[in-house]
């Protein structure tokens, strides 16, 4: 039986030479930066044909770090509070 994990991320869009847009770099990063490197990121999840799987497995496991599913690790939190308060 395949994991959730593995049916939906052999579609996922950030494959390959991108990854490292989705992850903060392991040096300082300004904020100039991380905005300009966030939204390269989520360019490529606006195409993402599993953009909402990705986006809920990120939630369920309480990812902290990272654009997931179009969103960064604040705008996770505010979208989980705002369904949460069925907003
Ligand atoms: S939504 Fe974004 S982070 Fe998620 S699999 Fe697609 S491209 Fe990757």
């Amino acid at each position: 039986m395949q994991s959730i994990q593995e049916s939906w991320q052999r579609f996922a869009a950030c494959k390959g030479p991108y990854a490292e847009l989705f992850y903060p770099p392991n040096t300082t990063e300004r904020r100039e930066e991380k905005s300009n490197r966030e939204s390269d990121a989520k360019s490529i999840c606006a195409e993402c044909t599993v953009k909402s799987d990705c986006l809920e497995y990120a939630i369920e496991i309480n990812e902290t770090y990272g654009i997931w599913g179009g969103l960064n690790e604040l705008e996770r939190k505010v979208f989980t509070e705002r369904r949460r308060r069925g907003r």
